[in-house]
């Protein structure tokens, strides 16, 4: 037995998975709505597509000698014998979704976001986890640089009215295929000099993508990588320009940022912009969103010749930075008593649910004081009082918990009372 597989003791989640339990989940709920809004704001549309894939649309998609590809995947080998892979990020889907569906040939803007589980084999601790959620935004067929601005402005925007300030925005090119392998064989040379200093895997790196060196996380080979050449000296006349423009836009949106030299990004396929904003006070996770172009990757893995751009962030590490606190609960709490009025307090429920209030109902024979008891500890608004009398009658006592009154009426009444407080108190 490996030693993360679960024995039958203890059947607790897979290591480097969480729940986001009650009084948490309002607070993904409510950042999730926010970035809905937000992302929307700038036209983007939501596109959700499996969380399994075909092995091979990361292989080519991320990249062969990606840490993603090479060591990170959950990939299993299904019943009819398919090698799946559970997405550990999210371009290649939606580069295979817009093939598919010919998306490109719709003549719509192709702007799209997602929020969703990706699930990478990575070492667990804090902000990294095996099962975490992204958000990622995609834009296809958009060759301005205006539009490398416009997606760092929306990512800032998007901290901001999370109220989330202490970040700084790094921003660099990674050259193309014109001016890479210029830089990656001086690169090479310089590494190649200092191959006994590096770690076992940029030593790896040295035949594979020099350039990835820089997104080493040890310190010995960051050290190193300091004293590289840096790609900025090797772009090419397009890229240049590219980059010049971008910074431009950039600086028009006011949107601080730094030029990080060192910022490759660890996928293979990146040209040009690529950009990160990181927590200041992050420790060592602590790369909130990352992101940039590829202007190959969908004609590399064969489809059509659209170049794309986007990002990925963290809800892990963004819900670490966020302060934001949940909306308390308004809802309506039924006590009831006796058979009969057990059934009326059903049918009351429904009604006071179907009006549009939260309502709640507890069975288990217990008594009045019990029940009232239980209203108060989980904070209800208002509490229904249906006995047998009131079931009789028709005419049932709501209590406002916060004012301490108590009024009777038709349940039409006090649906109206609930839903409109201040019309009605105006009223009396
Ligand atoms: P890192 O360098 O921290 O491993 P990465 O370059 O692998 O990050 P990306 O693939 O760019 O990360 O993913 C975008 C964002 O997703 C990251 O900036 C981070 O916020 C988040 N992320 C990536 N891997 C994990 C993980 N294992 N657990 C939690 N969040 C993650
Ligand atoms: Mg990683």
């Amino acid at each position: 037995m490996s030693p993360d597989s679960p024995s039958k003791k203890e059947l607790i989640a897979v290591k480097g998975t969480h729940d986001i339990l009650p009084g948490e989940v309002e607070i993904w709920q409510k950042v999730e709505a926010e970035v809905k809004r937000l992302v929307e704001a700038y036209g983007y549309r939501e596109l959700r597509a499996p969380i399994i894939e075909p092995t091979e649309l990361f292989e080519k998609g991320t990249g062969e000698t990606t840490d993603i590809v090479t060591k990170e995947m959950y990939t299993f080998i299904d019943k009819s014998g398919r090698s799946i892979t559970l997405r550990p990020e999210y371009t290649p889907s939606v580069a295979r979704a817009i093939v598919e569906h010919r998306l490109d040939l719709l003549g719509t803007p192709m702007r799209y976001y997602t929020i969703g589980p990706m699930f990478r084999y990575d070492k667990p601790q804090k902000g990294r986890y095996r099962q975490f959620h992204q958000v990622d935004i995609e834009v296809f067929a958009e060759k301005d640089p205006a539009i490398d601005a416009e997606i760092v402005e929306m990512a800032d925007s998007l901290l901001r009215s999370l109220g989330v300030t202490e970040t700084e925005t790094r921003v660099n090119s990674v050259g193309c295929k014109a001016c890479r392998p210029d830089f990656s064989r001086a690169l090479r040379e310089r590494a190649e000099a200092v191959r006994d200093k590096l770690c076992e895997d940029c030593r790896r790196k040295i035949e594979t993508n020099p350039l990835r060196i820089f997104d080493c996380k040890v310190a010995g080979c960051r050290e190193q990588a300091r004293a590289f050449p840096k790609i900025t000296g090797y772009l090419c006349g397009e890229c240049r320009d590219h980059f010049a423009a971008f910074r431009r836009f950039l600086d028009l949106s006011g949107v601080g940022y730094k030029v990080d030299e060192n910022l490759v990004r660890g996928l293979d396929y990146y040209t040009k912009t690529t950009f990160e904003v990181i927590n200041l006070s992050g420790g060592q996770q602590n790369a909130v969103l990352g992101g940039g172009r590829y202007d190959d990757m969908m004609k590399d893995f064969g489809g059509p010749d659209i170049c794309g751009i986007g990002f990925a962030m963290g809800m892990e590490r963004l819900m670490a930075m966020i302060t934001l606190k949940p909306e308390p609960r308004r809802f309506l709490y039924v006590v009831h008593a006796g058979e009969a009025a057990k059934a009326k307090a059903v049918e009351l429920a429904r009604f006071f649910r179907r009006g549009g209030v939260e309502t709640l109902i507890e069975f288990g024979g217990r008594s009045f004081k019990n029940q009232f008891g239980r209203a108060n500890k989980l904070g209800s608004s208002w509490v229904l009082i249906v006995g047998e009398d009131e079931a009789a009658k028709g005419i049932y006592q709501l209590k406002d918990m916060a004012a301490g009154t108590q009024t009777g009426g038709t349940p039409d009444e006090l649906l109206r009372r609930i839903l409109r407080p201040s019309c009605e108190s105006a009223g009396d």
